[in-house]
């Protein structure tokens, strides 16, 4: 199924509909917020879409929900004031957590020792998962084939695969569906729009539920299930704009009325 594109003019009823309930607006990090880099340590937003998401956070509550260990998402985040940021795919914070911790230790000796012997290759421990990034390989099939073995030699884990990543979570590690579901209603909001660009988010876009969750995927895929799209990363922007406009000068409630 073709992906329908959520900055048509026609879906423009759609992002106001959601625009004018009590809505908690998600966004994934890498890939969405910013463009996608060789070195996942220098992936920032770009000075407009830092700008812009600044000013929507004024306007609604705002969460990342990103697979970043959680203080490397806030650090990315400065300046903007989002009411939550969610790491490790959705399980940082997460009551209880920490005895995934021990878990994770347990695996790095094995994928540090297999990195070695891949050029390009690298292991970052993020503590309540890893990230095994290949983006620098030469031979990234050959790469990926063998941290893919690897991780399944682990024990049970849970792969989720990624842009040049593969990431390697406890298998009942809860997942970003999950942290979205959590922080909407501690926040108190009936609704939610989620921007993610990946694998991991699927994790959000399977989650059903017509009128109350808006799906929005960072470049048309036939396998997602994200229900909308954007074309590509720089439409963030547009987006953002348009949410603006959305709720310019507050008055969403009484227009939404009449
Ligand atoms: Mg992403």
């Amino acid at each position: 199924m073709t992906m329908m594109r959520i900055l048509s003019k026609t879906n423009r009823s759609v992002l106001q509909q959601f625009a004018w309930s009590s809505v908690l607006l998600a966004f994934d990090y890498d890939g969405t917020l910013a463009p996608i880099v060789t070195d996942p340590k220098q992936a920032f937003m770009r000075p407009s879409t830092h700008a812009l998401l600044e000013q929507v956070t004024q306007r609604y509550p705002c969460a990342v929900i990103s697979g970043r260990a959680q203080a490397d998402a806030r650090e990315r985040l400065q300046g903007v004031k989002v009411v939550s940021i969610v790491g490790n795919h959705g399980l940082e914070p997460w009551e209880g957590s920490e005895r995934f911790v021990k878990e994770v230790r347990g695996w790095l000796p094995a994928l540090q020792q297999l990195a070695k012997t891949l050029p390009g290759v690298r292991v970052e421990d993020k503590n309540f998962s890893v990230a095994v990034h290949y983006r620098r390989s030469r031979a990234k099939k050959k790469a990926r084939r063998a941290i893919l073995k690897a991780a399944v030699g682990l024990g049970p884990v849970r792969i989720i695969g990624g842009k040049a990543v593969v990431n390697i979570l406890p298998f009942d590690a809860p997942h970003k569906g999950m942290a979205l579901e959590r922080e909407r209603a501690r926040l108190h909001c009936d609704t939610a729009i989620y921007v993610g660009d990946d694998e991991t988010d699927e994790d959000v876009f399977t989650l059903d539920q017509p009128g109350r969750l808006l799906t929005i995927r960072v470049g048309s895929s036939a396998k997602s299930l994200a229900t909308y799209c954007l074309l590509n990363q720089g439409e963030i922007d547009e987006l953002l704009k348009v949410l603006l406009e959305l709720r310019a000068g507050g008055e969403h409630q009484q227009r939404a009325g009449g």
